[in-house]
């Protein structure tokens, strides 16, 4: 895709969501979009940073690894609207593996996916090794499904309580979605649900625990989501196309 198309498509992304903030009565510098570039091609990536994206998804840490270094190397910083000091934030959405963990800590500002002890115990460890102190999302199974990843919504206050223990992971909210497909007034219930679980969080005032961001929202449904109470939207279709 072609920088023209990718700018007009992000223009076209953040008027939806000034519009649906000033509805809402919600200040639209509170929402965060993220342009969702699993499977692109790190041209158009590039592109995309240069028509002003500043904040980045992927969901598979090699494939990020050599996008990420080769952007880096081609030194692209955000053009219109960019990012703090130029730089453009890497946002981690993919199922997360433990050997992976390493490397996700590497590349990512901001991982949306921690959904266990035992992964979090691995990225906790991962940071100090490295001196960062790394912002995670707990991920929640709001949709109640078997196969998806997340924590349950009965287990979320105990994860997020072992989590508060580990010195170089700080929790900054949630993320969740809901099952694949609804149209979006049948996914308001799922992201209403997740407000509801953030606020239960808030309410535990637990020691370094912050529920500032709730990551919910994609393509089909961000600007309910953003209705529901979404700091974050991940939008990759409605801004480089179907992925085919
Ligand atoms: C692919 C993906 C998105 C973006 O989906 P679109 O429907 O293309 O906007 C958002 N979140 C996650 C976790 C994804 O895997």
């Amino acid at each position: 895709m072609e920088i023209d198309e990718i700018r007009n498509n992000l223009k076209r992304v953040w008027g939806d969501i000034e519009g649906v903030c000033k509805q809402a009565g919600r200040d639209p510098a509170e929402v965060t979009l993220i342009s969702v570039t699993k499977t692109l091609n790190v041209e158009v990536l590039k592109r995309a940073i240069l028509a002003g994206a500043t904040d980045l998804g992927e969901n598979y840490v090699q494939e990020a690894k050599e996008k990420i270094e080769e952007i880096l190397i081609a030194g692209v910083t955000a053009g219109e609207g960019g990012g703090v000091g130029g730089g453009v934030r890497w946002h981690f959405i993919g199922r997360l593996q433990r050997n992976k963990a390493k490397y996700a800590v590497k590349l990512f500002d901001l991982i949306h996916t921690v959904d266990s002890v035992p992964l979090a115990v691995e990225l906790d460890k991962r940071a100090k090794n490295m001196g960062k102190v790394q912002d995670i999302l707990v991920q929640v199974n709001i949709s109640f499904e078997e196969q998806k990843s997340g924590i349950s919504v009965e287990g979320v206050i105990d994860l997020v309580g072992e989590i508060s223990t580990l010195e170089n992971l700080k929790i900054q909210g949630l993320m969740g979605m809901p099952p694949f497909g609804l149209d979006p007034e049948t996914a308001r219930p799922f992201f209403v649900t997740l407000r509801g679980i953030r606020e239960k969080v808030q309410a535990k005032n637990i020691p370094n625990v912050l529920m500032n961001e709730l990551s919910m929202g994609m393509s089909a449904d961000y600007t309910v989501a953003i209705e529901e109470g979404a700091t974050m939207v991940r939008v990759g279709t409605a801004i480089f196309g179907s992925r085919g």
